[in-house]
């Protein structure tokens, strides 16, 4: 059950963390984030039933099985760009429920040689997700999942062309904040006061934020950084083999200033400090930043596009119609679920997708 207990004052992580501040100073922003998603006991990512109605969150995999559907046809579309390689590494960072593949499999396999070309690999630190996905994706079997590996990091992929879906993975990477002070860019840190509560603070240390910011910033600005991005660019720009890389997440295309870093927890914003380890946390994922460090590691990109454009031209209209006409007694259900992931209140515009290639393949559809 999500929730219900590390309520309060007893909370285990909050007690750790306590001590470890006491200890060893405050924590930049990036190291809280990563001790309340990844401590190996008391993390985020260790509890069961984070995502679906009954957990904290929903993502669009769950809301629709039209999302996976799409992103598995895309898939074969881009394998046959390829020149139908076998084996094509087919790679999910961070798979969640396994729910995307799933479809993305399911639908894939209309497509001839497709399945039997695939080698799949879930690139994903949580145990307990790791099971869920094993009992949706191995024991209910599509053919091309059963030889599917695990993995902690993308560089444990092993070569080969590969195409690599990410939806809503970037977003949990852990984010640093610097904080406009006097002039001067400082680190934004996790502190715990006289009460033994968490609180933000100024770190000592001031920060070079040449090239991270545009325009002129003020007093209080707090601009974030994402490591783990360039981190994973670099990791995709090192595979000697094509690759090609959909990420979907939700942010803003142009560079922007502000705090996105939230705690949501069933399906509500929580501080983000007051409950570690029992929400999830999150930050927005800066578009236009992604696309300049892909560059900068030397590859290319298409995009980004709101997710509404890339769904509607994948045939998000076309393949709800087919369902509808075939379940008519969900209709109604099918034609909600479509809305969330495509209007404008939903998810349409706040979640973008770019794609990021090696760059001597040719613009990806539905993008070029
Ligand atoms: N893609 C899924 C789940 C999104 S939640 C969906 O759309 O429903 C984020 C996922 O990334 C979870 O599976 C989480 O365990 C995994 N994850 C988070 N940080 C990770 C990291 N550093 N390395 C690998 N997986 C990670």
């Amino acid at each position: 059950m999500p929730g219900g207990e590390h309520e309060g004052a007893d909370n285990p992580l909050l007690v750790t963390l306590r001590a470890r501040i006491r200890r060893d100073g405050p924590l930049p922003v990036d190291q809280y984030m990563a001790a309340c998603l990844t401590d190996p006991e008391h993390g985020y990512w260790r509890r069961a039933a984070s995502i679906g109605t009954d957990g904290d969150f929903i993502t669009a995999p769950e809301i629709s099985q039209i999302f996976g559907e799409l992103i598995g046809m895309w898939c074969a579309v881009v394998w046959q760009g390829l020149g139908r390689p076998a084996p094509l590494r087919l790679v999910e960072l961070g798979p969640g429920r396994g729910t995307l593949l799933h479809d993305a499999l399911r639908a894939a396999r209309k497509v001839p040689g497709f399945s039997d070309a695939l080698s799949v690999h879930l690139v994903e630190i949580s145990s307990t997700l790791r099971e869920t996905q094993r009992d949706l994706l191995v024991e209910g079997s599509p053919p091309a999942a059963l030889g599917i590996k695990w993995h902690e990091t993308l560089d444990d992929v092993p070569e080969g062309p590969a195409i690599i879906i990410a939806n809503e993975f970037l977003d949990a990477l852990p984010v640093r904040q610097a904080v406009l002070h006097d002039s001067t860019w400082r680190e934004r840190v996790v502190d715990v006061d006289a009460d033994g509560a968490l609180r933000f603070a100024l770190g000592p240390a001031t920060l070079d934020m040449r090239g991270e910011t545009s325009g002129t910033p003020n007093d209080g600005d707090i601009v974030e950084m994402r490591p783990g991005e360039s981190r994973l660019l670099a990791q995709l720009a090192r595979r000697s083999e094509p690759v090609v890389a959909l990420f979907i997440d939700y942010g803003p295309l142009d560079a922007t200033i502000g705090d996105t870093l939230q705690g949501v927890r069933r399906h509500r914003y929580v501080d983000p400090l007051s409950t570690p380890g029992s929400a999830d946390l999150t930050a927005h994922v800066q578009f236009a930043r992604l696309a300049r460090q892909a560059h900068a590691a030397g590859l290319a990109t298409d995009g980004p596009m709101l997710q509404a454009e890339f769904l509607g031209r994948l045939g998000i209209a076309e393949r709800a119609a087919r369902l509808m006409a075939a379940n008519p007694g969900r209709a109604g259900d099918i034609e909600a679920a479509v809305q969330r992931l495509i209007s404008p209140t939903g998810m349409g515009q706040l979640f973008k997708v770019l794609a990021v290639r090696s760059p001597e393949l040719t613009p990806m559809p539905p993008f070029g």
